[in-house]
């Protein structure tokens, strides 16, 4: 038995929506918990493009987003929502998708700027990544070019309620379809594209594996996956030579 598979089987997930239990107490508290996790939200901001320079006047004193209950993350691990804000471009994009993959669920990805809606005025580049949701699930767009403050505290607003009422799914989607985002992925990358992430056990961990988890793109990333390398070997050093500290 894999070590993923004993940790599924000792520590099994489930992530209650609001409303989707039928005893009337669990309902509740299902409810209690998603409204509190509306109401504490880290952000990580991926500044991909030049809709980043809005950010600074929506955290600060004239639009506060703190009194919201929103504040900035220095680290995937700890954070909520993934701000992208501007044209991704192919390179980038990759560093994106690790640290979406990075984060713990439920997690949530904005995307500000039309650039990522649908290339924006970079649309006809052969370096950037047209459609944000086509490589991972985008909950939300802030349209605009770029986006005023305004903008971004109202799109916030919008995402809070949607998690208040267990709508904000797309992490689940990443789970369930994971095969569509990765063949997406995949004809960017290449066929050789993979992360260090086991997409499929996080699904089966948290109860979301579906008949499309997997496919002809999870198929190929199989034969291509290769277990994570030592450092050693990384830096491409014999194994005799010692790594100083
Ligand atoms: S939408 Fe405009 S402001 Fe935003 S990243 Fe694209 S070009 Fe820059």
């Amino acid at each position: 038995m894999s070590d993923n598979e004993l940790v599924n089987q000792q520590f099994p997930v489930k992530v209650e929506q609001p409303g989707g239990s039928g005893n009337i107490f669990a309902r509740v508290f299902d409810e209690l918990t998603a409204f509190c996790r509306s109401r504490s939200l880290f952000i990580l901001h991926y500044c991909t493009g030049c809709g980043a320079i809005e950010l600074p006047p929506a955290m600060t004193s004239r639009f506060d987003m703190e009194r919201l209950g929103i504040s900035p993350m220095v680290s995937p691990r700890q954070a909520d929502i993934l701000l992208i804000t501007g044209y991704v471009s192919v390179k980038t994009l990759k560093r994106v998708i690790l640290t979406y993959e990075q984060m713990g669920s439920p997690k949530y990805v904005i995307g500000i700027c039309s650039c990522t809606v649908n290339g924006g005025m970079y649309w006809q580049s052969y370096a950037t990544a047209k459609k944000l949701n086509d490589y991972m699930p985008v909950d939300l767009y802030i349209a605009g070019c770029m986006p005023r403050p305004e903008a971004v505290i109202t799109g916030l607003r919008q995402l809070m309620e949607n998690i208040r009422r267990g709508e904000a799914n797309g992490w689940q989607d990443y789970y369930q379809r994971y095969d569509h985002y990765l063949g997406h992925q995949q004809r960017l990358f290449g066929e050789t594209w993979q992360t260090p992430t086991d997409v499929i056990a996080e699904a089966k961990h948290y109860g979301l594996f579906s008949n499309e988890t997997l496919g002809e793109h999870t198929k190929l990333l199989q034969q291509h996956q290769k277990p994570l390398e030592a450092l050693e070997m990384r830096l491409g050093l014999d194994s005799k030579d010692k790594v100083e500290p």
